[in-house]
């Protein structure tokens, strides 16, 4: 596998709590590359056109009213195998069944308030990153 860039997020449950700092902590011990990073807050039409292949879904107006609650903190990651990877870190989407010492795990507080965000896919990463990021924001 070689070196690959992902799109994450650190959702506004984590901002709220101040637990910015410690997940940024985690992602740079986990040797990833912080290529770009902005702190924003999302309107509910930004946070709808970002889940938009969850429109059907039931938690669809719920998730997108949370994810524009608050500021949140888009990252675009680098290292090798980055979106397993950051996957793998995160955790699974339920934290009741994320492992233990995943970012889930530890901080999320909810199935929906998950604190973090991350690409599914390269052509998921490919179009959230251009969501977040253009030419200027890379290094
Ligand atoms: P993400 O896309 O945010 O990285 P994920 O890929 O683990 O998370 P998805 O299935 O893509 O999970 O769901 C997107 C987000 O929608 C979840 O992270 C969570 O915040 C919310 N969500 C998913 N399923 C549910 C559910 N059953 N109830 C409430 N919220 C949910
Ligand atoms: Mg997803």
């Amino acid at each position: 596998m070689s070196i690959q860039q992902t799109l994450a997020m650190i959702k506004p449950d984590a901002t709220a709590r101040n637990i910015t700092g410690k997940i940024i902590a985690r992602i740079e011990e986990e040797g990833f590359r912080i290529v770009a990073m902005r702190k924003l807050k999302l309107s509910k039409e930004m946070a709808e056109a970002f889940y938009a292949v969850h429109k059907e879904r039931p938690f669809y107006g719920d998730l997108t009213a949370f994810m524009s609650s608050g500021p949140i903190v888009a990252l675009c990651l680098e290292r090798e195998d980055a979106i397993a990877k950051w996957r793998e870190v995160m955790g699974a989407t339920n934290p009741e069944k994320a492992a233990e010492g995943t970012i889930r795990k530890l901080f999320a507080l909810d199935m929906e308030k998950n604190s973090v965000h991350g690409s599914d896919a390269p052509e998921t990463a490919a179009v959230e990153k251009a969501f977040f990021f253009n030419g200027i924001d890379f290094l």
